[in-house]
């Protein structure tokens, strides 16, 4: 409506459309960013109006909500992202909208620079968290599913001090060998093809890929109960891979 309608906002945007704004995914906007882009904005139709049944604009604002609150953590400023909610004949504010959040990032400058962060350490630390993206979404999946509808609510959906806390205490998962009896089990369900493993040989995660979901940790029959989980420390290095073979039990070899 703004363009048919020949209203004026700010020349920087760069148009991304979607079918909707709850396929803007947080890695999306992470991606942005460390493409260098300095500021989001994700407009979507008004709150209770999804044209499909899964009320998309509500998780389009609670991954903004969360986004905002893992920019502190890393030490960007939230305003650069913004999402607003309009209709297709909101033109008008559209067009305000968008001059607005343009002279708001204009004067919070560069990305990086006006928070005063080196910039190569500013892109390990996003690339960090979008490696991360799969744990934050398991772990906070219940209030990513939230309908906020009053905007007193939204600074309350996440918390500083819980953001902070989830990323000092990462769950990561390890095989213990001594326990490992190669079934396999947990080969065959991980998501992310992070476990190495072969018949009679002790299994191993590859920590690059893992995602940590934590169904192998589910998976592991008890009877073995091999997979162990680390919160907020690394894991010992994987066994060597000379060493995996798992040699069986005999009357003359006890392992
Ligand atoms: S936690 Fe386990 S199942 Fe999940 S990605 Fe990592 S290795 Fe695979
Ligand atoms: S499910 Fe458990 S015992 Fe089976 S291969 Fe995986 S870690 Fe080893």
């Amino acid at each position: 409506m703004a363009g048919v309608s020949r209203l004026q906002y700010t020349t920087e945007t760069r148009l991304i459309r979607v079918m909707c704004s709850g396929r803007v995914d947080l890695e999306f906007v992470l991606r942005a960013f460390l493409n260098g882009m300095d500021g989001v904005f994700i407009g979507g139709c008004h709150l209770g109006e999804c044209n499909y049944i899964t009320h998309g604009n509500y998780h389009a604002l609670n991954m903004v909500l969360l986004c905002r609150k893992i920019m502190e953590h890393i030490g960007l400023n939230p305003e650069r992202l913004r999402v607003e909610f309009m209709s297709a004949g909101d033109g008008i504010l559209f067009a305000e909208v968008m001059g607005d959040f343009g002279k708001k990032v204009k004067a919070l400058g560069p990305l990086g620079k006006g928070e005063d962060i080196d910039q190569d350490e500013l892109k390990v630390k996003i690339k960090e968290v979008i490696k991360l993206i799969p744990y934050i979404k398991i772990v906070e999946r219940e209030k990513l599913a939230s309908h906020l509808e009053n905007k007193e609510d939204y600074d309350e959906l996440f918390t500083s001090d819980e953001i902070d806390r989830l990323f000092s205490e990462v769950t990561s998962y390890y095989i213990d060998p001594e326990k490992c009896r190669a079934c396999g089990t947990c080969l065959r369900k991980c998501p992310a093809d992070a476990i190495i493993g072969a018949k009679k040989q002790i299994h191993v995660i590859d920590q690059e890929k893992c995602i940590k979901c934590g169904t192998c940790f589910e998976a592991c029959p008890p009877k073995f109960g091999a997979v162990t989980k680390y919160s907020g420390e690394p894991v010992p290095p994987p066994i060597p891979e000379e060493e995996r073979t798992i040699v069986k039990k005999t009357k003359n070899n006890k392992e």
